[in-house]
């Protein structure tokens, strides 16, 4: 049985902003909030786990900073001696005010998402989100040590494409690690991902027109990026080349969704209640049990060149 030590877990399908490659202007139909996991919930789901491998989580959503209470989450996890890692990813909106609460709650480090380092454009691809919060809450994250600070921008070509070096630029100068990820044919960004696909050996391609990488293998990383420390910089840069390389045989994660969902793999549509388990009361080992057999029928590959659909959940209700 392949080792699945990661799991990614959606705390909620909520979002304070609106991507426009990830959620319509309207939003979703929400979940209803008993629909969705407690937090005591989640905690025992994952202390069966444990035995199982569990090891590394990652809180998302959604927006996982709007979820009330995130910190008790992360504090209630944190007591779990096996869990070695808990990160989070986030739009970085609140994350100034709340960065110091996540770090004392017992937080391992952060991702923060941004695709522009341009007021104009980044309002044009969240919708209605302020660059000068994110920025802000990035410096907070640096300075307190909820280290290292990882900035996940996802790449699409005719819309951030002369960004690319600036982002570079901003590792150069700050101690965070800039992540070029290929857009992917989900939800939202279906039609237009194969169009705006901009493919990281490109980008690094003419990153190094300007900057020396050197391949590093000792970032510290949870997932699929390759990893390059600039010469000279502070920071490093990292690619994730979800169409263009196939990881599926070494994904080593599984999702939960916020309603309780498990999800053996991002871009296959096919999920599992343990919710209904957990809530008709099965044992620890009879929840182990059920996601031992998942991960025994985790797909070995997808096939994210078809497209996506409009039937299926869109990414926000997934978790990324
Ligand atoms: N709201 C948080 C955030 O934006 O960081 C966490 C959830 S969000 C769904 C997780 C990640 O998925 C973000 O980095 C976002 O850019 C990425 N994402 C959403 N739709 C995507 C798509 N079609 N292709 C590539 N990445 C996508
Ligand atoms: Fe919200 Fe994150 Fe989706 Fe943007 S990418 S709409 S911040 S969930």
């Amino acid at each position: 049985m392949r080792t699945i030590d990661y799991i990614r877990i959606s705390v909620t399908d909520r979002c304070n902003l609106r991507c426009v490659y990830c959620m319509p202007e309207n939003g979703v139909d929400l979940l209803k909030h008993q629909d969705m996991m407690s937090f005591e919930e989640i905690y025992n789901l994952i202390l069966a786990l444990v035995p199982a491998g569990i090891k590394k989580i990652r809180l998302t959503g959604g927006e996982p900073l709007v979820r009330n209470g995130i910190e008790k989450l992360i504090k209630m996890l944190r007591s779990i001696p096996e869990i070695e890692d808990i990160t989070l990813t986030t739009n970085g909106i609140l994350l100034e005010e709340m960065a110091e609460g996540l770090k004392a709650a017992g937080l391992s480090r952060i991702n923060v998402s941004l695709d522009s380092l341009d007021e104009i454009r980044f309002k044009q691809i969240t919708r209605w989100g302020s660059l000068e919060k994110v920025l802000k809450g990035i410096d907070k994250a640096i300075d307190i040590g909820l280290k290292p600070v990882k900035i996940n921008v996802v790449a699409i070509k005719g819309f951030n494409d002369d960004e690319f070096i600036n982002f570079v630029e901003y590792a150069y100068k700050k101690e965070v690690q800039v992540r070029f990820i290929e857009l992917m044919p989900i939800g939202e960004s279906d039609d237009e991902a194969i169009l705006k696909h901009y493919p990281i050996a490109d980008i690094k391609e003419l990153i190094e027109t300007k900057f020396q990488l050197e391949e590093t293998s000792d970032i510290k990383t949870n997932g699929p990026a390759e990893n390059y420390r600039i010469i000279g910089g502070k920071g490093s840069v990292g690619f994730i080349g979800a169409l263009s390389h196939k990881f599926c045989s070494t994904c080593n994660r599984l999702r939960l969704t916020a309603d309780g969902r498990i999800r053996p793999c991002l871009y296959i549509d096919k999920e599992y209640d343990v919710l209904k388990l957990i809530r008709d009361e099965a044992s620890p080992d009879e929840l182990r049990a059920f996601v031992e057999e998942i991960i025994l029928g985790k797909p070995e590959g997808h096939n994210m060149e078809d497209g996506w659909g409009n039937q299926r959940r869109k990414m926000s209700q997934i978790g990324g």
